[in-house]
Order: structure tokens, then sequence, then C-alpha cells
């Protein structure tokens, strides 16, 4: 019987052909902002940047073991899963999110800074509303920013204010006494380290008290235009695992980001925060969600359990 030898090749999914990724030329266009990305690129760091290494499926395939490099046997067929009926799911909830009416289209982060502000100041406004959006609505975020806003949104303004009035401001917000200490020392590190801009890596913008890796990639696509992971919330965390977009179940968003990016093309990610939030405030509840009135209903796993 001849020897058979296993070589260890990799490869590009082949599970995205679908909607594969977008090219070497990654867009860097803020969602909003083109001005802010392009002072960025010319004061703190070039807005190109490299896109993300492609993730390769590793397989394992026989070679004869007669010496020919690269004589194939059959084409492999990489094992990349996929949820069932995923695109159908997707498409459905962009019917169902096609109005834009929830309250993160109006009210994000990406809705709460200044458009007339320098746009250093427009990422730090940016990033600060981030900060103040976790645990907390989008509305009462978005009251927040603006009283912060009428008081002076910069990072020397916020240095200048003391922890009794910055907490006055932001006040009723989730864990306002924790928001101003951390937005406090964030500001004397964005002031020391980076000129009073934000940083533009996820890895330093998490290095910074009281940021998540949600808000880093939310800072990352709206501050600097570049998509550079899938921003995981409560509502995302939610409804992948009700749709069943995990391979198992996940107990926290940062598992849950890790599962999604394993098989989500990548164009998408930069669409699926705001889509998932608003489908979830509106219609994915967490509590009791409105499955009667959900176009997935014949296709989710959770619907017959809720
Ligand atoms: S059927 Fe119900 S649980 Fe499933 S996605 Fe729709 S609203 Fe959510």
């Amino acid at each position: 019987m001849k020897a058979v030898d296993l070589r260890m090749v990799t490869r590009r999914p082949r599970c995205v052909q679908g909607a594969g990724p977008r090219g070497d030329k990654e867009e860097a266009t803020p969602l909003r902002k083109g001005e802010a990305a392009a002072e960025g690129s010319q004061s703190h760091r070039p807005m190109k940047r490299q896109r993300k290494a492609q993730r390769l499926c590793v397989a394992y395939e026989a070679a004869d073991g007669n010496g020919e490099e690269g004589k194939e046997a059959d084409p492999l067929q990489a094992q990349c899963w996929e949820p069932q009926d995923w695109r159908q799911q997707l498409a459905n909830i962009r019917t169902m999110r096609s109005r834009r009416d929830a309250p993160v289209d109006q009210l994000g982060a990406e809705h709460c800074y200044d458009p007339s502000a320098p746009p250093k100041v427009q990422r730090y406004q940016v990033l600060v509303s981030l900060m103040l959006s976790s645990q907390t609505k989008d509305q009462v975020t978005a009251g927040a920013m603006q009283r912060l806003r009428v008081w002076g949104l910069t990072v020397d303004s916020i240095l200048r204010t003391d922890d009794s009035m910055l907490g006055t401001l932001i006040h009723p917000v989730g864990f306002w006494r924790s928001k101003v200490k951390f937005i406090k020392q964030t500001s004397a590190i964005l002031q020391q380290r980076y000129g009073g801009d934000i940083p533009s890596s996820v890895a330093e913008l998490v290095a910074l008290p009281g940021v998540g890796p949600k808000m880093a990639h939310l800072a990352m696509a709206t501050a600097w235009g570049t998509v550079s992971g899938i921003a995981v919330d409560t509502h995302v965390h939610r409804i992948a695992n009700r749709l069943r977009w995990t391979k198992k179940q996940t107990k926290a968003p940062e598992q849950t980001r890790a599962a999604l990016e394993e098989w989500l093309p990548r164009e998408l990610w930069g669409e699926i925060n705001t889509l998932l939030v608003g489908f979830g405030q509106q219609i994915c509840l967490p509590l009791h969600p409105r499955c009667q009135n959900c176009l997935n209903q014949v296709l989710c796993p959770a619907a017959r359990g809720l």
C-alpha cells in the first residue's frame, strides 16, 4: 500500500464566497465625517491602515509522497461553519429595520457629537458618548451629551471641570460616578499622550480607563472610519444567540464577537451593530420579544421557546 503524507495547507475559507472581503482597498471613510478622517491622516496616524489579516482555514491534504510539490488531489472544501438560514434572517432584519426609526438611529454615538467642531474634538466627543452609553438608554446618553456640549466638551474643558460638576452634567447615565472618574482619567491620558486626540487602534483604545472592546470598535468605525471588528453589545449578544448565529451558545459579548467574526463576511461587520441594536430595541426585545411581528418567526430557533 502506497504511503500517504499529510501536508498542512492554509486557505481562505470558501464559505465566504457569496460575500467575500472587500479587497485590498479597505475604505477609510468615517460614517459621516470624512473631514474627521482626513485630519487624522495628517496629525496623528495615517488613515489608510492595514486590513486585518484574512482568517485562514487550516486543512490537511494528502500528498502521494512522490516529491511533486503543489500537485494536489481533489480540491479541498474548507470546513467553515455558518448558521443555517442566516442570509434570509439578515435580509428579514434589514426589511424590518428599513425605516431606521429606532432610538439608536437618531441618538447613537455617531449622532451625538458636534459636527462643526474640529475633527479631533469630534473624535473625543464620539469617545465620550460611547463611554456614557454603556448600561444607559440612548435617550439618556443623548441628553447628557447635549448638556456636555453646551458646557464645553473638549479635553481641556473636561479637565478643568471638577468631578462634582461633571457628575451633575452626566447624571442620570448608568454608573455615572464611575464614568466621571473614567472620563477624567481618559481625558488626562489623551492630553498627555495623544495631543488631545483619541488613539487610532483598538489596542490603544481599550487601554483607556472605562473603554471596552465594543466602544473601541465603534470608535474606530465612527471616529476613524475603520471597521476593526464587530461591536457586540447586549442586543447583538442576545439576538446572535437567539438566531443561533454562534456555533455554541455564548455567555459574554466578547465570546459572541469572536464567534461572529469566525464566519460573518467582513464587509458586513460595520453594519451589524446598528442593525441588530435597533432590531433589539423595537422587536427582539430582551424580555418579551415581539415574535408575532417578526419576519424571522418561522426561521428563528428561539421563537418557539419564548
Ligand atoms: S422570532 Fe422572536 S426571538 Fe426570534 S428573532 Fe424574531 S423577535 Fe427575536
